[in-house]
């Protein structure tokens, strides 16, 4: 194994404990979510530390936000996203507590690039309702791919979810998961293709809407480049109340843009 795989897969386990789960720091809920960067660490003693999540109420790029509220800069265009997902042998079915998640194989190879960068796919996981909005519309629910690159910079890949279509892949998803935060499901033999989620026309790339952002969640970390693609996927009523089943309003509301703008390819 290539050192730097051995990097990445290192900070990538760092960061999807602290996306999926906060193992690291004290505990929180999306019910009190206004109040996220009040939250006191009672392990510290010293400000800042004493406020691991501060940057939820004091960052100015945060996420999510209101597309409908955003302009579009159609100046400056950014590279190309290509997404290379490919079958991954050994999923981890992971309820993470706070949300339904697929955590990728340690040797999984999928990724997106952007222009020359690669960034690994680490995990994937759903919100219910959307995380984000455009303008009154808020979707059923949420598809999030999270990747991390050797130094930590990290990428998402937001889909939103429409009630519709049934989808086998999510199917497979929900029957393999844990029912208690916390717990794993691994070494099942199913595999799953991340690709088997995504908008039919978006399998290697496509258009997308990008700005910088934050994790959604505590401790809700900044430099965070968001890639949102303009078309939903579906899942029928009965998944979507399967998903309601794990966990329901685990969304953050749209945060303040500060000035940022939407770009575009
Ligand atoms: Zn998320």
């Amino acid at each position: 194994m290539k050192i730097t795989k051995i990097i990445v897969i290192y900070v990538g386990l760092i960061f999807s404990f602290q996306i999926g789960i906060a193992f690291s720091g004290p505990h929180w809920s999306h019910e009190e979510q206004s109040k996220w960067g009040a939250i006191e660490d009672s392990s510290q003693t010293e400000v800042p530390l004493m406020y691991p999540y501060a940057e939820c109420s004091i960052g100015k790029h945060q996420s999510p936000i209101d597309f409908a509220a955003a302009e579009v800069n159609r100046e400056k265009k950014l590279n190309k996203l290509r997404i290379w997902y490919d079958v991954d042998n050994a999923p981890v079915f992971y309820n993470s507590g706070h949300g339904i998640q697929v955590n990728t194989s340690l040797d999984y190879k999928g990724e997106v690039e952007v222009g020359e960068e690669s960034y690994p796919l680490i995990q994937f996981h759903f919100h219910e309702p959307s995380e984000h909005v455009v303008g009154n519309k808020r979707f059923a629910a949420e598809l999030h791919y999270v990747h991390v690159r050797a130094d930590g910079k990290i990428l998402v890949l937001a889909v939103a979810i429409d009630e519709g279509e049934e989808s086998a892949a999510f199917q497979t998803i929900l029957n393999n998961m844990p029912g208690l935060g916390g717990d794993k499901n691994e070494g099942t033999g199913i595999k799953i293709d991340p690709a088997s989620l995504l908008p039919i026309n978006h399998h290697h790339s496509g258009d997308f809407y990008s700005i910088t952002g934050s994790l959604t969640t505590p401790p809700c970390s900044e430099g965070v480049a968001w890639y949102v693609l303009p078309e939903p996927i579906t899942i029928s009523t009965a998944q979507l109340e399967q998903l309601r089943g794990f966990y329901t309003n685990n969304a953050r509301q749209p945060q303040d843009l500060n000035g940022r703008a939407i770009l575009t390819e």
